[in-house]
């Protein structure tokens, strides 16, 4: 487990789940999962915390505008490869 706080989220409600951003993060630490809700089955990215660098790549990339970082975080982008 990372010890830095969980910075980037995902607006479930913004989300369309267009996978976007599961191709921009270098990490894989993204992904579009199935989830349960009151109303039923929803497509969602989801982002893996203990994984995730905090990069923002996933930011820039979302048509939606449904990531974000959580509070007044800062990115830390590493170098593109
Ligand atoms: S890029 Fe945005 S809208 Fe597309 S799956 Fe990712 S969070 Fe959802
Ligand atoms: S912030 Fe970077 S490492 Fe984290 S999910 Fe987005 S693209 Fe991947």
């Amino acid at each position: 487990m990372k010890s830095d706080p969980f910075m980037v989220i995902v607006n479930q409600i913004k989300c369309k789940a267009c996978g976007g951003c599961v191709d921009s993060c270098p990490i894989g630490a993204i992904a579009v999962v199935q989830m349960e809700t009151d109303s039923g089955s929803i497509s969602v990215a989801q982002i893996d915390s203990d994984v995730c660098g905090n990069c923002g790549y996933c930011i820039d990339r979302c048509p939606s505008m449904a990531i974000s970082l959580a509070g007044d975080q800062k990115i830390k982008r590493p170098p593109k490869q």
